[in-house]
């Protein structure tokens, strides 16, 4: 037997019910649904997370930021990777001169210098 609970919504006034829904989480233009135990609007869609919730909230969110962080990392270096092979394939012996930190904002023309 569970009592369904329910509060006044700070944002519009509507009735808020503790219940699981389905979460939204975003990040860098990748989204996570899941379910999370929260106070919801049954108005406006306001939701507020306490305790365990929270925790679990902020949680997941932080693996998702490491996932897509994750995700667009290795590709970026691949990316990177395959200009290095053609880089070195066509430069010989310059690739040595030409082994800069990734990060060189001017790489393209140390490399073309090579050529
Ligand atoms: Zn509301």
């Amino acid at each position: 037997m569970t009592p369904v609970k329910t509060q006044p919504c700070p944002e519009c006034g509507g009735i808020m019910r503790y219940e699981r829904r389905d979460d939204a989480l975003a990040y860098k233009g990748q989204e996570r649904i899941r379910k999370t135990l929260a106070w919801w609007c049954t108005k406006c869609g306001e939701a507020i997370f306490a305790g365990k919730a929270l925790l679990a909230r902020d949680r997941a969110f932080q693996q998702l930021k490491a996932e897509v962080d994750h995700v667009l990392g290795p590709n970026e270096v691949a990316t990177v990777r395959g200009k290095l092979r053609l880089s070195q394939r066509r430069a010989g012996g310059c690739w040595a001169a030409a082994d800069v930190p990734f990060r060189s904002t001017n790489r393209e023309s140390s490399w073309s210098a090579c050529r």
